[in-house]
């Protein structure tokens, strides 16, 4: 045979779904049998081989199985019966599958009535599934006109004589092999899964066994090529099921596939890696859904200057550890663990032993747990008699998540990435192993975790553009315009590589959580519609869920309840950014705590809007104080709607009346008791204060209220204005007063000689203070290097927009620039 004449044609259980898969596949055949020979190789329709199993363990249990038989019988006859109505002719299909009924049936009554099934009997009632498959599959084409034959797997002798996981004797398959296409048809389709033996029985190769079929087929014929067809567009860089922007890569070497199939990606099974890899036959992985996409090639020649190729995950594995100080010094002991192992045949699946020889760690299947902590207790009996090692510890529902790319070989660094990944989000690392073949990391973490490790290790490697990534609590006024500017900064964030990404919203009645990322054109119908009701922990778990590295909490509420919790948002890895001045502002020692615990965590806590709302006053002062400027003094208008409504005052404005129009206006908290209190200036006061190193609190700041609250105090709100109108004379009185010494009143909080101050002040009208109002506030700072004259800032204090564009500032200050994606050659 001419080395490449064959193309090699695998289709698995989900190109075999359905009539549709089916018709599919025998497109994708039909059109590249036009120019090569082709051999197609066949698993069993989805989910036959499973019920086949099923059928088998509930028999074995003397309990009737036939229940499963039928479903497995019932999706191979509806295939059938869809093509008849059709007017396709399913000779050998239908012919087989009549035949096969009552073997099975007859088949699962043994074993029902002996309790056991053997192996033998097994592999003759799973290799079922594919034979039907090949067969309907040879009417299929036949169907179309197209010359083909149906071959057994005679052709394919076993090189060894296990009936469930046996090898092909692939010298002994290259005679037999080629006889049988020497002169046949255009297009050979074979049964996958099983061999004959010399006796002609039935021997598995293994469970996905249909690409290593195909595999050895290929190298037996030394095909130009193999393909193995899937429901996907080829291998990803992760479970795309898991993993939602996992990327299709255009190849992979055989190393690479080696690992990443082994340690989970369901791909192309590892068994059948090594016949195309010892041939060097390159293999296609593609999509018979799609097959214009042109898929991933694993072949010998995949370029190695990817540091990082996938990442994949193993789960329901167990891990084992024998530790206790009679290991230290003692030789053999890694050998003695794995005979003990092999003899049971059970495979590791990794091993690793700690540097002080005290203990030992390996991860078996789970379903070889039992088996593997027995086999480990026998042989280690003597040590364990004598104390010389500590009871064998066994952790169920572990998962191992590998790394996998052969530019690991030459770049530094990977480990420690890998590790920052998983340990941001919030998952502990258990055990620690290189890959056999160096081009793997793998690690070993509790089952629950493995996803959102996944997600966070293929962000940190595969993600070229930084990600934002937010969730706000709070979307009224400020919550809501922020939203708005978001979606109207995407594009442009976008192009410089930022994707702000918004995972959850809420109000104080629901939230609603993003499977991935929400859609905000229709944000409010969602979160009212799809929204729950929710607690502190549904916010925190978000992390975990979304696997997100570097979340910021954005807190647009004004709630003490939620300010409180900031301490835990930043524990648990999230940056907080708060309009909210109430954390701020609550005691001293928390004020401390939340610094302390943002930096433990390499969180950041930001609240440039807390004083003056988007100018930069925070910003301003940590500059000055850590230049080593000190303050001197400080005065302040500090609330946009104190500001608008002194303004009108002075316009001759009664106060009733500019509060009522302030109102309106959308320039006071939705009580303007709120602002006339002072206690909202008192606290953007005390934040200053802070900010510049007085230790102080809530309490120490001497507030006089704008307006005598008991005036007000004791009405509902729908009566304040006109509560407010008893209040109309004398403060037009003070009003006049101050003009005709040339003053103007003004809500001014003040820090002077370390007492901190919030009242009416009567100021010059041409000094800087004199001259603000409209909602406008001024910050006017006397310090160290600002003097005589001092440090002014001025600009609107108040209203959604510069609010939340300071808001905005912000979160893109939380950016922590994700790891590059490729690293520095050692
Ligand atoms: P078949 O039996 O048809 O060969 P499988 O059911 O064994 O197919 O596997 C196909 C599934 O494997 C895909 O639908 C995909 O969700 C999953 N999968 C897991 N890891 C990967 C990966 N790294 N790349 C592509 N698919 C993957
Ligand atoms: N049908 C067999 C299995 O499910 C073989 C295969 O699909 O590759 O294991
Ligand atoms: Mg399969």
């Amino acid at each position: 045979m001419s080395s490449g004449k064959f193309l090699v044609q695998k289709f698995g259980g989900t190109s075999l779904a359905d009539l549709k898969g089916f018709d599919a596949s025998a497109d994708v055949i039909e059109s590249h049998a036009v120019e090569r020979r082709v051999i197609v190789v066949l698993s069993a329709v989805k989910g036959v081989t499973d019920l086949l199993l099923q059928t088998i363990e509930t028999a074995v249990r003397g309990e009737n199985g036939t229940q499963y038989l039928d479903q497995a019988i019932e999706r191979e006859r509806s295939i059938l019966n869809e093509l008849s109505k059709l007017g396709t002719s399913t000779p050998l299909a239908a012919e087989y599958l009549k035949e096969q009924k009552s073997t099975l049936i007859r088949r699962e009554e043994g074993i029902r009535l002996l309790g056991q099934c053997p192996d033998e009997t097994r592999a003759k009632i799973l290799a079922t599934g594919e034979g039907f498959s090949s067969r309907l599959m040879v009417d299929l084409l036949r169907h179309r006109g197209l010359d083909t034959q149906w071959s057994d797997t005679d052709v394919l002798p076993l090189a060894n004589e296990s009936w469930l996981d046996s090898l092909v004797d692939i010298e002994a398959a290259e005679p037999l092999l080629s006889q049988r296409l020497e002169g046949g048809a255009r297009i050979t389709v074979l049964p996958g899964f099983y061999g004959r033996n010399s006796d002609g029985d039935i021997q598995l190769l293994g469970r996905n066994g249909t690409d290593y079929s195909a595999a050895a087929i290929a190298a037996a014929t030394g095909a130009g090529l193999c393909q193995i067809w899937k429901d996907v567009d080829g291998f990803y860089s992760a479970d795309p099921r898991i993993v939602s922007n996992a990327r299709c890569l255009d190849e992979v070497s055989y190393d690479e596939a080696m690992e990443l199939t082994y340690f989970g990606a369901k791909v192309i099974s590892a068994k059948a890696l090594a016949p195309l890899a010892g041939k060097q036959i390159p293999c296609e992985i593609r999509n018979t859904y799609d097959p214009s996409k042109p898929g991933t090639l694993v072949h010998a020649g995949a370029e190695r200057t990817h540091v990082v190729r996938g990442i994949s995950y193993l789960h329901d594995v167990t891990s084992i550890t024998i530790q206790g100080g009679g290991l230290r010094g003692r030789v053999g002991i890694a050998r003695r663990v794995m005979d003990a192992l092999a003899s049971e045949a059970i495979s590791i699946l990794l091993i690793v032993q700690s540097s002080s020889e005290y203990s030992i760690t390996l991860c078996v299947r789970r379903a070889d747990e039992i088996k593997a902590r027995k086999a480990l207790e026998e042989e280690f009996h003597f040590e364990r008699l004598h104390g010389l090692i500590e009871e064998i510890s066994v952790q169920s529902d572990r998962a191992v998540v590998s790394l996998v790319g052969e530019g690991m070989k030459r770049y530094r660094g990977i480990a420690a990435r890998f590790l920052t990944a998983i340990s941001s989000a919030g998952v502990n690392v258990e055990v620690l192993a290189q890959g056999s073949t160096e081009c793997a990391i793998a690690v070993v973490v509790k089952g629950e975790a493995a996803q959102s490790a996944m997600r966070a290790c293929h962000t940190a490697f595969f993600s070229d553009s930084t990600h934002i990534d937010v969730i706000l609590l709070g979307c009224g006024n400020v919550g809501g315009e922020l939203l708005a500017q978001f979606q109207r900064q995407a594009e442009s964030l976008r192009e410089n590589h930022a994707d702000l990404r918004v995972r959850a919203i809420a109000n104080s009645r629901k939230l609603l959580v993003a499977d991935d990322v929400l859609d905000l054109d229709c944000w409010q119908e969602n979160l009212e519609e799809k929204g729950k009701p929710w607690s502190i922990d549904d916010v925190i778990t978000i992390r975990e869920k979304l696997g997100l590295l570097n979340p910021t909490i954005i807190d647009c509420t004004t709630d003490e309840a939620l300010a409180a919790q900031y301490v835990r948002f930043l524990q648990n890895g999230f940056n907080v950014v708060a309009a909210n001045k109430k954390a701020n502002t609550a005691s001293m020692d928390y004020y401390r705590e939340m610094r302390d615990v943002a930096a433990k965590n390499f969180r950041k806590f930001l609240y440039e809007t807390n004083v003056g709302a988007g100018l930069p006053v925070i910003d301003t002062l940590q500059g000055l104080m850590r230049s080593g400027d000190e303050l001197h003094t400080f005065e302040g208008i500090l609330s946009g709607s104190l500001s608008m409504i002194f303004g009108m005052l002075e316009d001759g404005m009664p106060l009733s009346v500019a509060v009522a129009r302030a109102v309106d206006l959308g320039f006071t908290e939705p009580d303007p008791r709120d602002d006339l209190s002072g206690m909202d200036v008192a606290r953007k006061l005390l934040i200053v204060a802070r900010e510049v190193g007085m230790q102080l609190e809530l309490d120490d700041i001497e507030v006089e209220p704008a307006v005598p609250m008991e005036a007000v105090s004791h009405v509902d709100r729908s009566e304040l204005i006109e509560a407010l109108q008893t209040l109309d004379e004398d403060f037009s009185a003070k009003i006049q007063a101050a003009e005709a010494r040339g003053e103007v009143l003004r809500y001014v909080g003040r820090i002077e000689d370390g007492r901190c101050s919030v009242a009416i002040e009567a100021v010059p009208a041409r000094k800087p203070l004199g001259s603000v109002r409209d909602g406008e506030n001024a910050l006017v700072i006397h310090t160290r290097y600002y003097q005589p004259i001092p440090l002014v800032l001025r600009g609107y204090g108040a209203g959604a927009s510069v609010t939340a564009a300071g808001v905005f500032g912000d979160i893109l200050r939380t950016v922590w620039r994700p790891l590059d994606h490729q690293g520095g050659p050692s």
